[in-house]
């Protein structure tokens, strides 16, 4: 029996284990009240209470791991909005629990907005509503009325599997399916326009089912933009978390250790402590090795682990955003304040700069979206602008001729179509709520953390092209800071096209920091050493297998006498130039003996025909059949829209000459991935 005072220490300690695990947000919370700090957050989970006390009258609901589905569905509440004048309530799946959705007000539609993950998976924030769809009773959802937009990418297996899941689950559950199922497909960088083509549809029959008026109001703020003097010690100057403000003290054991849980809204600002070039190939092609040092902090990772690098804006691309909306030095120090208490601030920490925001907070850099010019429409500089952007964001074939095939970014497409001219009309919260956030760029480890326990490998490929029409360089946003970093610790002589604040705000990052967290993977070795494994690697899709091999070499040392099984490597490079890590797999194979094989090709060899990877898998298919018939893994890694299909496709060949027909090879393959026999780690 528990009796009143087993209940009083039971709840104590309930208290204390939460206020531990959430340590880190309850500061963020008990900075709120602080009148210059504004977290808008109601902190209700009870989604119908927090819909009536904020006198809603649609609810848009987002799953997203990236940032991607919740930028989308804020846009879709915002044309809900503007376009019928609803009272749309915008919400990320984490913050809410769901049993009471059948009790909204009659009549009420629900758009979810939900992204996939790995292997069909829900993003880390929405497992609650997979959880809470797959155990709901048939008729429990009776009432709602739903649509759904998933976000996904067709490269992969499954393709769109979470909002599928959740389509099914919502159907099961009795919900009412509204319009077409949107699906929209990363893997041919068409999700701007399968979810405009969604859209317009989806309106029109939202239209027509809920009676909605067209009441084409303006675009009006939903935050208050309140221009502040001061630059004090609370004002971001684009630090990634509350935590780092000076007025903050850092979260630090007796030992001064950092502490976490270190996560997408609170990184370490990590200290870079090795860079290397590890091939260039004139001003076309470069590829870095960094070391990231996690000693001064309580961060782990395991072998196969991603890590998450946030980036910052090039100084060239920041000067010219704030010319093109005519912000200035962009020295303004400016706060927002959310309309109602539903609606999350676009920026980490508010106030700050319009310099700091666009430096470190805004994606400026990117493709730019057409759905974002037809907003833009209104604030165009004159008659003439207003009509050729009119006909641009109604166009697809046009904007994709004048804008997207000229690698525009948003300045540059804007100054572009103004001769120069700043667009002086485009209000700041506008540019705030409409551009999407920077998001942290993934890397898979190439250490391990057997042998590198506090320091983490990546190997990053520089993302640099140039435009074929104008030579202007078109350039990756992080990679290349990366690249700056290299090129300035090791005084490498180097003709930089683009330049970054390596000290970061306030100095945060001098002496060469970044700030960055780890993210779980499932990309594992086997747990039994003597099952053989096949891993398939080319270009930079060899990171993890470098940490893979690292870490067995480092197993043999502290064991001497284990038993693996045989490690086959596929790795495949253009030429001898660009062949990553050639000087270190010998040692491997000295220390691993012959349990440990490489097998590498050239896809750019002058005078040879083009090998890749799946060539020589095929060439190696008995090899290959032996060591399945034993039990071997399968990893891949790097290029999924390419490489990791036509990998699967010999895979499916080779299991058919067993005598497998290709449904059964096929299935065979399926059935590995869902043992963890077939991993992939592609991008
Ligand atoms: P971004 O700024 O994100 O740009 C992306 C691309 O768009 C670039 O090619 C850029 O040149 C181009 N671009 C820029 N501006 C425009 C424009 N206006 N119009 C059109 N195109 C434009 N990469 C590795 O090198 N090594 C790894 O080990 C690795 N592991 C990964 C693991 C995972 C799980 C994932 C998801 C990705 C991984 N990646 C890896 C890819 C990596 O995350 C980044 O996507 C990549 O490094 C590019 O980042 P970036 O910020 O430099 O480029």
């Amino acid at each position: 029996m528990v009796d009143a005072l087993d209940c009083v220490a039971i709840s104590g300690l309930i208290v204390a284990v939460f206020v531990y695990y959430n340590r880190v947000k309850l500061a963020d919370w008990l900075l709120e009240d602080d009148e210059d700090i504004t977290v808008a957050s109601s902190g209700c989970r009870v989604l119908v209470d927090v819909f009536h006390d904020n006198n809603k009258d649609y609810l848009v609901v987002f799953g997203s791991q990236t940032g991607t589905a919740e930028e989308y569905a804020k846009k879709f509440s915002k044309e809900l909005k503007t376009k019928f004048g609803l009272n749309v309530m915008c919400v990320d799946i984490d913050n809410y629990d769901f049993d009471t959705l059948n009790q909204l007000p009659t009549g009420t539609f629900v758009s979810f907005f939900i992204s996939t993950y790995g292997e069909g998976d829900f993003p880390d924030t929405a497992v609650g509503l997979d959880t809470f769809l797959s155990s709901a009773d048939p008729e429990s959802l009776n009432k709602l009325k739903f649509t759904i937009f998933g976000l996904g990418n067709s490269t992969y297996e499954f393709f769109n599997g979470a909002s599928k899941r959740a389509l099914k689950g919502l159907v099961d559950a009795g919900a009412t399916h509204i319009g077409k199922f949107g699906m929209a497909d990363d893997g041919f960088g068409t999700t701007d326009e399968d979810y405009l083509s969604w859209k317009d549809e989806i309106l029109d029959i939202l239209k027509a089912e809920g009676d909605f008026k067209v009441t084409n109001s303006k675009w009006k703020p939903s935050f208050i933009l309140q221009k502040l003097n001061e630059l004090n010690d609370k004002v971001s100057l684009g630090e990634p978390s509350l935590q780092y403000l000076p007025s903050s003290k850092l979260p630090t054991t007796s030992e001064g250790i950092q502490t976490g849980p270190f996560d997408l809204s609170y990184p370490y600002v990590a200290p870079i402590v090795k860079t290397q070039e590890l091939f260039s190939l004139g001003n076309e092609r470069n590829c870095v090795h960094v070391e990231i040092d996690v000693s001064k902090s309580n961060l782990k990772y395991s072998t196969g682990d991603h890590l998450g690098i946030w980036p910052s804006n090039p100084l060239e691309e920041v000067d010219k955003f704030l010319t093109a909306f005519n912000l200035e030095s962009g020295n303004q120090v400016f706060k927002l304040k959310a309309n109602d208490h539903t609606l999350k601030l676009p920026f980490p920490i508010v106030p700050t700069t319009i310099r700091s925001a666009v430096q470190h907070y805004l994606e400026i850099t990117g493709p730019i979206s057409r759905d974002l010019f037809t907003q833009l429409i209104q604030f165009a500089p004159n008659l003439d602008i207003k009509n050729t952007i009119d006909k641009l964001s109604k166009d697809k074939e046009l904007f994709a001729k004048e804008i997207t095939s000229k690698y525009f970014n948003l300045a540059d497409a804007l100054l572009e179509l103004s001769n120069g001219k700043p667009w002086t009309k485009v209000p700041w919260e506008f540019l705030c709520e409409s551009i999407p956030k920077l998001q942290p760029r993934y890397y898979s480890i190439s250490s391990s953390a057997i042998s590198e326990k506090q320091t983490i490998h990546i190997t990053a490929i520089v993302e640099k092209s140039f435009n074929p029409i104008n030579s202007k360089p078109i350039l990756g946003v992080t990679t290349n800071l990366l690249h700056n970093i290299e090129v300035e610790q090791n005084n490498s002589q180097d003709n930089l096209i683009t330049h970054y604040d390596l000290d970061g705000p306030r100095g945060l990052y001098s002496n060469y920091k970044l700030p960055v967290y780890v993210r779980k993977s499932t990309f594992r070795l086997p747990t039994n050493p003597s099952t053989p494994v096949i891993m398939i690697g080319p270009g930079t899709g060899v990171a993890p297998f470098r940490g893979f091999i690292r870490e067995r070499v480092a197993m043999l040392k502290n064991e001497p006498n284990i038993k693996f099984g045989k490690q086959l490597l596929f790795y495949g490079s253009r030429n001898e130039d660009d062949y990553l890590y050639k000087n270190e797999w010998p040692k491997y194979s000295e220390s691993l003996g012959n349990t440990f094989e490489m097998i590498v090709c050239h896809s750019r060899l002058p005078g040879s025909k083009k090998v890749y990877v799946q060539d020589k898998l095929n060439e190696n298919r008995q090899e290959v059949l032996k060591l399945l018939d034993a039990g071997a893994f399968i990893y891949i890694c790097g290029d999924a829209k390419h490489m990791a299909r036509d990998v699967n496709k010999v895979l499916t060949d080779i299991l058919q000459s067993k005598g497998m027909n290709e449904e059964e090879a096929t299935n065979v393959l399926k059935t590995f991935r869902t043992s963890g026999r077939y991993q992939e780690d592609v991008w």
